[in-house]
């Protein structure tokens, strides 16, 4: 369906070019080839300022995990807004909302998981985690404890020292990463690395974390931090038992495990987090995204008591730990969060709760649409977990060889989605990823299937690709 366009597109197009600086983007190309400005949303559907309506099966940027247009999320939002924008959380200060959203973030994650740190997102979270980790280790005697280490294709963020642990070339490049202290193993990529047998993949990833432990010495190293389900890196699905394995190791190796389910949690792969379908409970866990579902910034940086105990009591008596920022546990955010919490567990159809047995419910129709392509000439893998998914394609299955680079692949197949009244993601040229909202019908699966096929097959039978 079309609509009007916005009166002023052309204008504000130009505006865009002049003065907008837009993230994860290649400037001058942004320059040329113009905004695409989005409008407004309602459910899964997103309408932009051209008049195109559109199936977004990224959920934003996997974060609008309860759809758009939520009025009670609004409603919450505004009463905070009318009553205290805002409120500092520093020093002794602080707001209800920010309190109840802690206790509830303790009440639902796993049972290690005591403290908790509400950030601004998640590359603060994950610049929280190595922070306080730091002076974990200096408070607690420890203090050559200072190497990190994380998953190639691993992504933690741009702040500037997460951006080290983010281990993809473009966050690398011309900005002096990775830190001397920050170091990768191999990520468990099933399709591409060399082991496709579940225990074989699981027992390398251990044997990579120990070594490189090993190799830097125990005594110097400070934490693992991985995701449950790498997103960003191409939406690698570790076999299950990967990460309570993981877990185990880091246990035995006397590091601290950090998972980052800034992407996985909140209902995006079934349980409400990845590490709860394996009974893994970690040092330390960063969530974002899904937290408030998009409508407003935050992200929190939960701990065990452990980790906690040792900063707070080494720290000179009565000193405070000097880490915090303005918005830290803003409180429209937290009554924001409240609120998207009580849509994923509570609440009727009628009102838009339930999201997290609702995604549940339908997460067999998004697979099915995947699987659905694994026959497709160009389609080498086909992966997901829950309402997250990729399909990587490879112009020869038996080879698995990608595509020349000079194809620009990548933006043919997101312009010819674009042009079918889909959204979705590639990474690379190569690998489509998905993250539909918890709030997708069967319905809009049979759409979403309907309108990938035909992209697929628009692009990948034009005379340059074949
Ligand atoms: N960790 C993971 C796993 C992420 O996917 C992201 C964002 N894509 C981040 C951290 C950083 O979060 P933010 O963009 O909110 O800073």
């Amino acid at each position: 369906m079309s609509y009007p366009a916005h009166p002023d597109l052309d204008a504000l197009t130009a505006l865009d070019r002049d003065h907008l600086i837009h993230p994860v983007a290649p400037w001058r190309k942004h320059e040329q080839r113009g905004v695409t400005m989005l409008e407004s949303g309602q459910g899964a559907w997103l309408r932009d300022a051209a008049g195109h309506e559109l199936l977004d099966a990224f959920a934003g940027l996997w974060c609008v995990n309860v759809g758009y247009g939520r009025e009670s999320v609004v409603r919450a939002a505004a009463e905070q807004m009318r009553k205290l924008p805002y409120a500092t959380g520093y020093f002794h200060f602080g707001s209800e909302p920010a309190i109840r959203l802690a206790a509830k973030l303790v009440e639902i994650s796993p049972p290690s998981l005591t403290r908790v740190y509400l950030t601004l997102g998640g590359s603060e979270a994950i610049d929280a985690a190595i922070r306080l980790i730091t002076q974990y280790y200096n408070n607690t005697g420890r203090p050559a404890k200072k190497h990190f280490i994380a998953l190639e294709r691993g992504y933690h963020g741009s702040s500037s020292m997460g951006a080290g642990l983010t281990a993809l070339p473009v966050f690398h490049r011309g900005f002096d990463m990775p830190l001397p202290n920050q170091h990768t193993i191999p990520s468990p990529y099933a399709y591409r690395g060399e082991h496709r047998d579940d225990q074989a993949l699981i027992d390398a990833s251990v044997s990579a974390l120990r070594a490189k432990v090993e190799a830097l010495g125990p005594e110097r190293v400070a934490a693992f931090f991985c995701e449950p389900i790498q997103g960003s890196g191409g939406v690698i699905v570790p076999p299950k038992g990967w990460l309570k394995a993981m877990r185990e190791a880091a246990r035995s190796l006397d590091i601290l495990f950090v998972v980052d389910e800034v992407i996985t949690g909140f209902g995006r792969t079934g349980p409400m987090f990845a590490c709860d379908a394996e009974d893994v409970d970690p040092d330390l866990m960063t969530l974002a995204k899904g937290l408030t579902a998009g409508y407003a910034p935050m992200g929190a940086l939960l701990m065990s008591e452990q980790v906690y105990a040792g900063i707070a009591d080494g720290a000179p008596a009565g000193a405070p730990i000097g880490h915090g920022a303005t918005y830290s546990a803003h409180p429209v955010s937290a009554a924001i969060a409240l609120e998207v919490l009580r849509l994923y567990e509570d609440g009727s159809e009628a009102d838009g709760g339930g999201l997290l047995a609702h995604g549940r419910r339908v997460a067999p129709h998004f697979a099915a649409a995947l699987d659905g392509l694994r026959d497709h000439p160009l389609v080498g893998d086909v992966r997901h977990r829950g309402l997250l998914g990729a399909i990587e394609l490879v112009s020869d299955k038996a080879t698995k060889r990608g595509f020349d680079a000079s194809l620009g692949l990548s933006d043919r197949l997101f312009d010819s989605g674009y042009r079918n009244g889909l959204v979705f993601r590639s990474f690379g040229d190569h690998i489509l990823g998905f993250a539909p909202a918890l709030c997708f019908t069967a319905d809009e699966f049979t759409l979403f299937e309907r309108r990938l096929r035909k992209t697929l097959d628009e692009v990948l039978s034009a005379p340059d690709v074949r």
